[in-house]
């Protein structure tokens, strides 16, 4: 098939194959792939309403034995900088997301042994004992595995006992590239498989939670992988129907070992559209600008993009990898009312909530990022103590160790 054939194929509505895809991907132009990208979100999308959400993304530890070698963001077990956060400091992020109009936590950290599952489930009946209507998207599919080998319980077990305690929802964090080669190269191999990591949004899909999903693109990556990577997404939900959205983002390479180069923003819009091309059984696909800047998260809303993902209240992730772009909810609904789209604020299974909160009420600008913890803070979360160490290094700071 030409091009051209294939580019009527998409507007016609058929789905590509793996070979297709790669044709359109590697040879179509920008601004091609960019149009067919933006005519299924007009079909998904009817009316011009490109949604956002109010949400504090909080990570509860630093502290990781994974050591992905892409990842700015990790302490070693022992590190002074290490830190796991007390449930008032939490308490407080969520006071601070509720004055907002935020009703949600994005909650994900580092793979710490000195964090059984009891620690998880007391801090999600913490949170919903206080504040009952609060929704909890936590613990990316790595983190579930994690805490599956921690307490020798099966994965839907956890699940199943996380959900017990509250949780409403899986962010789809630690994906990186679903292949087992690149994952290997990433050192993110040990922690989750392609398999494993799907396998965790199989079981959660099935308890009923409704989950996202993403992709760290541009590291080391061929092209073929990054299709092979949506391609078995398309394939879980083919199967599940789970996944409410996708999200991909480029790796950002500061203060890494990994080290490397970034992704240019062309890249970013032509990945994004053959995204939208081939999740055609996806419904929402959301603009990364935390990591690729208002400007080219802008122009996500014509390369496929419905959504401008959340009000970034805190960051640290990708601010440890040298990004660091913020924007309260009166710049994201700036970006989307001057790009010709309505804004609408929507929870996490995009259900519609009503118009921006800062037209209705005052609310206060976050006009910085807010930080896990304050710099030089290294007091001690209190709940800590209360589970049994497992690593060396924490039995040492507790003095059961010489
Ligand atoms: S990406 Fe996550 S799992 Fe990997 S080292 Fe960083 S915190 Fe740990």
């Amino acid at each position: 098939m030409t091009i051209a054939d294939l580019e009527r194929k998409v507007r016609d509505g058929g789905r590509v194959d793996r070979h297709e895809a790669l044709e359109l991907y590697l040879r179509a132009p920008t601004s091609n792939l960019g149009r067919l990208a933006d005519d299924i979100r007009a079909r998904k999308h009817p009316g011009r309403l490109v949604t956002y959400i109010i949400d504090r993304n909080v990570n509860y530890t630093n502290i990781c034995v994974a050591r992905c070698n892409f990842c700015a963001f990790y302490r070693p077990v022992g590190s002074s900088e290490g830190y796991v956060l007390g449930f008032d400091e939490i308490f407080r992020k969520i006071d601070e997301t509720i004055a907002l109009g935020g009703g949600q936590l994005l909650l994900q950290g580092g793979h710490n042994p000195d964090l059984p599952l009891q620690w998880y489930e007391d801090l999600f009946r913490a949170v919903k004992a206080r504040y009952p209507t609060f929704r909890l998207h936590a613990l990316s599919p790595p983190e579930v595995i994690h805490i599956s080998r921690l307490s020798q319980l099966s994965v839907t077990e956890v699940v199943d006992r996380l959900i017990e305690a509250g949780l409403d929802s899986i962010p789809g964090g630690g994906a990186e590239i679903l292949v087992d080669r690149v994952r290997k190269l990433l050192n993110c191999y040990g922690k989750a498989t392609a398999d494993e990591w799907l396998g965790v949004m199989r079981s959660g899909h099935r308890a009923g939670l409704r989950t996202t999903a993403t992709m760290m693109y541009g590291t080391v990556e061929t092209v073929e992988e990054r299709l092979e990577h949506l391609f078995r997404l398309r394939e879980l939900q083919d199967e599940t129907g789970g996944f409410t959205a996708f999200i991909t983002w480029s790796y950002q390479p500061e203060h890494t070992e990994l080290g490397g180069g970034e992704a240019t923003g062309i890249e970013y819009l032509r990945t994004l559209a053959i995204a939208r091309i081939v999740l055609d059984n996806f419904d929402n696909l959301q603009a990364s600008w935390v990591t690729q800047g208002g400007k080219v998260g802008q122009l996500s809303l014509a390369y496929g993009a419905n959504d401008m993902g959340s009000v970034m209240i805190e960051e640290n992730v990708v601010r440890a990898a040298g990004a660091s772009y913020c924007m309260d909810e009166i710049e994201i609904v700036r970006n989307i009312e001057k790009a010709g789209f309505t804004p609408q604020r929507r929870n996490m299974h995009y259900e519609i909530l009503g118009d921006p909160v800062f037209r209705t009420r005052a609310v206060p600008r976050m006009l910085e990022l807010a930080v896990a913890r304050a710099e030089g803070d290294t007091s001690r979360a209190p709940e800590v103590d209360r589970y049994a160490a497992r690593s060396a290094g924490e039995k040492r700071l507790r003095g059961q160790q010489p």
